[in-house]
């Protein structure tokens, strides 16, 4: 028998959350993460990483779990003097996670790849899951609102997500090159999982990246998202926004429309269930199930039975 192999696609809250519970699970030793890059930039001349560090701070228990984002214990005394210092600071950077900031940016400028660069940051939090990035390359989200162009950050963070969204882009994603590992990683996949992570702008920027959605079609693995709305909702954030902006229903369908081209299957909650006659006309398998997880039995939980469902129903569609 061959080992079995499993790649979750991830964002960042939303992402981390899938992917600790999976950290946890029978699975751990099958799975691998492919990340987002593409919410990155720089503040003080620093490249931050935010759905990267979220996912590494949360695999190797260094979140803040009040917020989701940033280390536990942080203290803000740099920023603090950057505010002094007449610096714009609306992006919360604490002292321990600068010092990430830092170490990624030093690196960078020694050509040392952003792959190299998460391996040993996740290395250094204790992660043992495998995270890998959809491209070494510079991709950056923009957000077209009323107030222009913005970069993903002073859309999601400055701006609170109050603003309409016209459009959005992927910048940079035309000469992207896909990382091999990433590519060899899903052609290899018995089972792809997509976390509950906002399917514009986490997932889809991963998905843009060329030839990545191309190996999913391709890959013959079985795949599965989770959807990130509850009860037709965000649990937060701007997927509702976004969903909208690109023209799709935000509900069950308008989560599938983003994935159809690939997915087997679709991981919905309780409160949506009238959405799974609609998904089954689609040819999809359906998980109905409570999918909010606030702690670390509910992420466990919910991500072995998001497996257990894929590997059951890929045995009874061969059958
Ligand atoms: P971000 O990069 O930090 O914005 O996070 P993601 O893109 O990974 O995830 C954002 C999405 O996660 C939002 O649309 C939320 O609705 C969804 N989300 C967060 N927590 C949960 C949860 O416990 N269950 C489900 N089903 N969705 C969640
Ligand atoms: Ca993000």
């Amino acid at each position: 028998m061959t080992t079995l192999n499993i790649t979750l696609l991830a964002g960042g809250v939303g992402g981390a959350k899938a992917a600790e519970g999976l950290a946890k699970s029978h699975y751990a030793d099958s799975t691998k993460i492919i990340g987002n890059i593409a919410d990155d930039d720089e503040f003080h001349g620093l490249w931050v990483s935010p759905d990267i560090d979220t996912l590494i701070y949360s695999l190797g228990d260094q979140i803040d779990r009040q917020q989701g984002w940033g280390r536990k214990h942080e203290t803000h005394q740099v920023l603090s003097e950057l505010n002094a210092l007449g610096q714009d600071t609306w992006m919360t950077l604490g002292d321990l996670d600068l010092a990430t900031h830092i170490y990624r940016t030093n690196l960078k400028h020694q050509g040392v790849s952003a792959s190299e660069i998460t391996q040993r940051l996740a290395k250094r939090h204790g992660v043992t899951l495998p995270i890998l990035l959809p491209t070494d390359d510079v991709v950056k989200t923009r957000v077209k609102t009323s107030k222009g162009w913005l970069s993903f950050q002073e859309f999601f963070v400055r701006e609170h997500c109050q603003l309409d969204v016209i459009d959005i882009e992927y910048q940079g994603i035309e000469s992207a090159k896909p990382t091999q590992a990433a590519l060899d990683q899903i052609a290899n996949s018995d089972v792809i999982i997509i976390a509950p992570s906002n399917p514009i702008v986490s997932i889809g920027a991963i998905l843009a990246v060329p030839e990545i959605q191309q190996a999913i079609e391709h890959s013959g693995a079985y795949v599965i998202a989770v959807s990130p709305l509850i009860g037709g909702k965000t649990v937060k954030g701007p997927a509702d926004k976004m969903l909208e902006s690109a023209g799709k229903s935000i509900d069950s369908k308008g989560i599938y429309s983003c994935y159809y081209t690939f997915l087997n299957a679709m991981v919905i909650d309780e409160e949506d269930q009238q959405d799974t006659t609609w998904l089954k006309e689609q040819g999809l398998d359906v998980l109905v199930t409570p999918t909010l997880m606030k702690n670390p039995e509910e992420k466990t939980d919910l991500m072995s039975r998001v497996v257990e469902f894929a590997l059951a129903s890929q045995k009874q569609r061969a059958a």
